[in-house]
């Protein structure tokens, strides 16, 4: 019943692949992280992910492209996807939201906030999925 959560932490960064890998461990979740889109999508599909916290500026495939192809496969039409970036303008969280992220957080956030918002954003759509 207590199994851990498994987030998927797609970053191009490795200081905030780290960051971001210890500030949920410390809070319990079991992470596994990917470089960039693609290396996003593959993870994705071969493990079993329970949220997605993805950055946007990436090379290679950046997170609005990885957002739209995660969506695009039916399996995975209902993965909780949070948008961590740098981009704090309304046009970039559209575009987030648009591409089918459930909520768009802007970096740097404090380590608290982190936690909570995937916490809520989990429950929120594990809710949904309750009969
Ligand atoms: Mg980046």
């Amino acid at each position: 019943m207590d199994t851990k959560k498994t987030i998927l932490i797609v970053d191009d960064s490795e200081f905030v692949r780290s960051y971001h890998s210890y500030i949920l461990e410390q809070a319990l979740f079991h992470v596994i992280t990917a470089v960039d889109g693609s290396d996003g999508l593959e993870k994705l599909f071969t493990n079993t992910c329970d949220l997605v916290l993805t950055d946007i500026n990436m090379s290679h495939m950046d997170g609005y492209e990885f957002i739209r192809r995660v969506r695009a496969d039916p399996k995975y039409s209902s993965v909780p996807i949070i948008i961590v970036s740098t981009e704090s303008e309304s046009k970039d969280k559209m575009k987030g939201f648009l591409a089918g992220a459930n909520l768009y957080i802007v970096k740097p956030s404090s380590p608290e906030m982190m936690v909570e918002n995937v916490r809520m954003v989990m429950n929120m759509l594990r809710g949904d999925e309750e009969d």
